[in-house]
């Protein structure tokens, strides 16, 4: 018997992957949690979704996965909900 399965989007874990180096090209960009996840949601919103199946406890190798995912298209989606989240945070500008 297999353990859980579950479904997952894995442009999820490539959007998180790369915020660090999208938001490095920005000194002014805002980094606290809620600008990162308004981020992710935008940009995941523009990326086609990868689902796949996995299984609890699994491991999973990253560097397969990102040599078939198109990264430059995550970047500029990243980069672009940088820009939108920039005009327009949930908070006060700090
Ligand atoms: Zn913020």
């Amino acid at each position: 018997m297999a353990g859980d399965i579950f479904l997952k989007n894995y442009m999820e874990d490539l959007v998180w992957e790369l915020m660090d180096q999208v938001l490095d090209q920005d000194p002014q960009a805002c980094r606290c949690r809620n600008c990162r996840y308004d981020m992710a949601a935008l940009a995941l919103n523009q990326l086609p979704p990868r689902y796949v199946v996995r299984e609890k406890g699994a491991v999973y190798s990253k560097v397969a996965l990102l040599e078939t995912q198109p990264r430059a298209d995550i970047y500029r989606a990243l980069t672009s909900a940088l820009m939108t989240v920039k005009k327009a945070p949930r908070h006060e500008p700090v």
